[in-house]
């Protein structure tokens, strides 16, 4: 899939009156089928399967991609970026165990395969890659590009980091000594203290200001035209900040906010004001990180003007292990009834966490992961009923970027018996995030391509195609706190998150859900 501008052709054609290819669109018409219970007052619960038929339409040109990253010369920023090159290159280094090449294992996209269908002669299960489900960017194309508070170029950057081998480093090198972030915007409160001395990059001014705003606008209109992108997307992947105050008329509608900014509000993130930005010009804005970015005002403009954001905080290890491993015990009728998750860390991400603000940050983003689980078992709990729930980060620097994760899950099984499982992990935290950066970027570009109308409704078809909501709740999957359209639920559950993923994408090309009953090998 060459990022010429020209559409990319799909992988496999669907055989159905519902789908149809054009030249730059992949058109269908999907029936979503959905279960409505009704509650009666006399006690009888009824339950009617309803139809709704939506037309999807897909744009099937490839456009050129560049993804501006805040926090470049960070871990993330800089891990991702070599990786990038090292697979656009096919890059092959030594490691002290034998040849390493290049590749994006972690990335959902990239590294995993779906079910399609069962082979017509074989009754064998056919999977294809991910990537192949529709016309997808390749990150091998994407242009990267971004703001560091930091001025290190990227090579330098890179060995701040200490995550990756020499040998792949001096491969890079070269390239990524080019690469210089682009001066950011630095309000000291929001970050930890010991950041303080890696601030060389900045844009004078230490509160919000709509100069800010501009200048941010500014440096993703000069990206695009400088490198001929059709099509920018902006990731927060710096520091962690402590929560804003949502404060009435400061924060709580799009105007007020953009009159914060203007007045110079102390209470306006810099993530915020990035997101802003970003929203103004159209750029998708995605949070990597757990602070409250997204304060109502941010999600309102975003909606105002059909801006896509997406957040909260990438969804790596402990959490993602949390949130596969809580939903099969309660959903095995096991009763969890405490999680005691202890973190150490020594990268720089950890000693701004070592920071009680920005911890608490951390703590709410990894603390509701199980909500939605728990709500829905009302067999193991009663109303309001949780397992008690701790997290606890510490900062040790001797470990780097080896992050280790030890949870305890304590469980009541049959007849007031208890399941204790104990669980160490440790891996490069940056190794783990970075595959995540091109998940959300991927999916969310795609996003920015398909449209829908409902099909039933003429009067609502005459309308017209529509986006998806400014929300993304569909990067779920990559995220530890999902932000959703505001009133509606979070799933947090992993497969559940991953079935939308994919279903979603199916419906696309008018596919049913991958419903694994596999009748046909049960019904000889
Ligand atoms: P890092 O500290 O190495 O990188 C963050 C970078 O952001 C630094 O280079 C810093 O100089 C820069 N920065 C800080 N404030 C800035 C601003 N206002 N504008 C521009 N740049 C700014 O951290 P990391 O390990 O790369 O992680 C990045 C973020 O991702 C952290 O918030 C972390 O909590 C979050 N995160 C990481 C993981 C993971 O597994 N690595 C998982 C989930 C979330």
């Amino acid at each position: 899939t060459a990022a010429n501008g020209s559409a990319a052709r799909p992988k496999f054609i669907v055989n159905s009156p519902n789908v149809v290819y054009t030249d730059n669109e992949i058109r269908s018409t999907y029936t979503y089928r959905t279960t409505e219970v009704t509650d009666r007052e006399d006690g009888t619960r009824v339950v009617t399967p309803k139809e709704t038929v939506y037309d999807f339409k897909l744009d099937t040109k490839i456009p050129k991609v560049g993804v501006m990253l805040v926090g470049w010369g960070g871990n993330n920023g800089s891990t991702i970026t070599a990786g990038i090159i090292a697979n656009r290159r096919g890059l092959v280094w030594e490691t002290r165990n034998g040849r390493q090449a290049a590749n994006y294992y972690g990335s959902v996209i990239m590294g995993s395969t779906l079910k399609l269908g069962t082979d017509a002669k074989t009754g064998k299960e056919v999977n294809i890659p991910f990537h192949d489900v529709l016309p997808m960017i390749h990150p091998n194309d994407l242009v990267i590009g971004g703001w560091d508070i930091s001025g290190l170029n990227l090579a330098d950057a890179m060995d701040r980091a200490q995550v990756l081998e020499p040998s792949l480093k001096n491969l890079v090198r070269k390239e990524m000594a080019q690469m210089v972030p682009l001066p950011s915007i630095y309000y000291p409160d929001f970050i930890a203290a010991n950041q303080e001395d890696r601030a060389d990059n900045l844009i004078p001014g230490s509160k919000a200001c709509w100069e800010h705003v501009e200048q941010i606008r500014k440096d993703i209109r000069d990206f695009k035209a400088a490198n001929g992108l059709d099509k920018v997307i902006v990731q927060w992947t710096a520091n962690t900040e402590r929560y804003a105050d949502i404060i009435p008329g400061v924060n709580d509608t799009a105007d007020n906010l953009l009159n914060a900014i203007k007045n110079g509000h102390e209470e306006v993130a810099p993530s915020t004001v990035f997101a802003v930005a970003s929203i103004l010009e159209n750029a998708p804005f995605i949070n990597g990180s757990p602070q409250n970015t997204f304060v109502p005002g941010c999600i309102e403009l975003a909606e105002k003007h059909g801006a896509f954001i997406g957040g909260d905080d990438f969804k790596s290890g402990q959490t993602k292990m949390k949130s596969a491993l809580v939903d099969f015990l309660i959903n095995a009728g096991i009763k969890l009834t405490s999680i005691a998750s202890y973190n150490h860390l020594g990268n720089n991400d950890g000693k701004n966490l070592s920071s009680h603000k920005q911890f608490r940050s951390k703590e709410i983003s990894k603390s509701n992961v199980v909500d939605d689980m728990v709500a829905a078992n009302t067999v193991l709990y009663k109303k309001d009923e949780h397992p008690d729930h701790i997290v606890v980060i510490k900062y040790v620097p001797a470990v780097g970027d080896s992050k280790r994760a030890l949870d305890e899950y304590h469980a009541e099984i049959f007849l007031g018996g208890h399941q204790t499982i104990s669980m160490s992990n440790v891996c490069e935290d940056s190794l783990l995030a970075s595959p995540l950066i091109i998940d959300l970027v991927v999916v969310t570009e795609l996003m920015t391509r398909l449209k829908w109308r409902l099909h039933s409704d003429e009067a609502e078809s005459a309308k017209g195609y529509k986006s998806f909501h400014s929300v993304l709740s569909v990067l779920s999957y990559m995220l530890k706190a999902p932000l959703t359209p505001p009133g509606t639920p979070v799933v947090n559950a992993l497969a559940k998150q991953r079935a939308a993923l994919a279903n979603i994408f199916r419906a696309v090309v008018g596919l049913e859900p991958e419903s694994d009953m596999t009748l046909e090998h049960k019904l000889f």
